[in-house]
């Protein structure tokens, strides 16, 4: 299923985009205003609006989206020290209406996230 948020529309190429990684289901592409030396979003093309989401039935989604994260770190010289983040309506800081995973790399994370 096809949405018009920003990054259904990035998924179907009508929004430029610096595209790190690309599959049949899932693309990871560099955050336009980066919170550490490597931030990567990686996004499912299918539109889910936020990890809530997910339901039964995504698991392959899902291994995907986290193979993709795993293969975006190898990439990015980051694996072994990265975090993960990905945030769930406003309270949290969602912005973009469009499940992503933040990968943030190349430097120290402070705990707890602001
Ligand atoms: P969130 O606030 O968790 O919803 O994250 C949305 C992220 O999308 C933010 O980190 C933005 O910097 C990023 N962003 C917004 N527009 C674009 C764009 N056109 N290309 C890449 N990243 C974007």
């Amino acid at each position: 299923m096809s949405g018009d948020d920003l990054f259904c529309r990035i998924a179907r190429k009508e929004i430029p985009a610096d595209v790190v990684l690309e599959t049949d289901d899932v693309l990871a592409f560099r955050d336009v205003n980066p919170q550490a030396p490597s931030h990567v979003l990686v996004i499912p093309k299918e539109h889910l609006a936020s990890l809530e989401e997910v339901a039964e039935g995504h698991g392959g989604l899902l291994a995907a989206l986290v193979g993709a994260v795993n293969e975006v770190a190898r990439k990015e010289g980051v694996a072994g020290g990265f975090r993960v983040v990905t945030n769930i309506g406003r309270t949290a800081g969602q912005s973009v209406d469009h499940l992503h995973l933040h990968v943030l790399g190349g430097r120290n994370m402070g705990w707890p996230p602001g």
